[in-house]
């Protein structure tokens, strides 16, 4: 029995870990009552790209952050918020129209949610409309993984400021001009101090600038700085601080002037990827984003490219 009783120690601690590493894979606890995806290890297409989403739990209600990129991420999402909480999930916001921060919308109107955006970003996600899960296919999902996904639009949208309050709690939705999108918004939590700022903050992931407006963008990252925050959540990557924003801003200078030097002498992508790379500070993740950002903002567009992404 005893020469039993070893593998059998080992195998239920294998299966422990295991287990344990799963349930760190789920939603993270922030604060009190904030949880969220962040910090994946692996970005590709059938994890929303690495996209962290987030909830603040009110006194009766449930306020989620993004529904990434299919029906079948927002159920793991729906799923993972249930082991947390039995309330009702009554609003969604959408950080922004970005396929991987919304096509999992359907799953929570199903759900009665109210799906809150910036007005500029409800039109962004129309004019793209339907045509957001044919991108979706080309960046490698397959039908069987948008599998009951459809666009489902923001059902309420505002201008420059929406306030939920939660009983206990409040949470301030603000549009601090145009940046990554034209729509983009900070959901903020002054209570506890905390920040989801969506895709206005990559951190140790490329940015995806395609659709930014770069001096804006570089502007509200300084708005970021002034704020009173404690824990920011990235729109992709590890729960983050000021010196992530500081990060990011100096990223985007870097960026903009070496493209802006570099295509003036040549518009072939080989030769200035590279060439990038050894000007730009090193991040992890999504590398691929350097050429798709010099095609989209820097070189003149001969084959329109797809106006939607990260
Ligand atoms: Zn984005």
């Amino acid at each position: 029995m005893k020469k039993l009783l070893i593998p059998a120690i080992a195998l239920f601690l294998l299966f422990f870990f295991q287990h344990t590493v799963l349930a760190e894979n789920g939603l993270q606890k922030i604060t009190g009552s904030i949880y969220a995806y962040t910090d994946a290890k692996t970005a590709s297409a059938k994890n929303s790209f690495g996209a962290n989403a987030g909830i603040i739990i009110g006194q009766d209600y449930i306020v989620a952050v993004d529904s990434l990129m299919s029906a079948r991420e927002a159920q793991r999402f729906i799923k993972d918020i249930r082991k947390i909480s039995k309330k009702p999930i009554k609003f969604l916001i959408n950080t922004h129209y970005h396929l991987d921060h919304s096509l999992g919308n359907s799953e929570f109107a199903k759900l009665g949610a109210i799906i809150i955006a910036q007005e500029n970003d409800k039109e962004n996600m129309e004019k793209n409309g339907a045509g957001m899960l044919e991108y979706a296919k080309k960046n490698g999902l397959s039908d069987k993984d948008l599998q009951g996904t459809k666009v489902v639009y923001p059902t309420l949208t505002f201008k420059e400021r929406v306030t939920l309050y939660l009983g206990n709690n409040k949470v301030e939705v603000i549009y601090p001009g145009p940046s990554h999108t034209s729509g983009s918004v900070l959901v903020y939590v002054p209570q506890e101090k905390v920040l989801f700022t969506g895709d206005i903050l990559f951190t140790n992931f490329h940015p995806f600038m395609g659709n930014a407006d770069i001096p804006g963008w570089i502007k509200v990252l300084d708005q970021v700085m002034a704020m009173d925050v404690a824990k920011i959540i990235p729109g992709h990557g590890p729960v983050s601080g000021k010196k992530d924003v500081a990060d990011l801003q100096a990223y985007l200078l870097v960026f903009d002037r070496q493209a802006k030097e570099l295509t003036a002498k040549s518009q072939d992508l080989k030769v200035l990827v590279p060439e990038m790379k050894k000007a730009l500070p090193q991040r992890a993740q999504l590398d691929a984003l350097i050429g798709r950002n010099l095609q989209m903002k820097y070189l003149p567009q001969g084959s329109k490219p797809q106006p939607k992404g990260k």
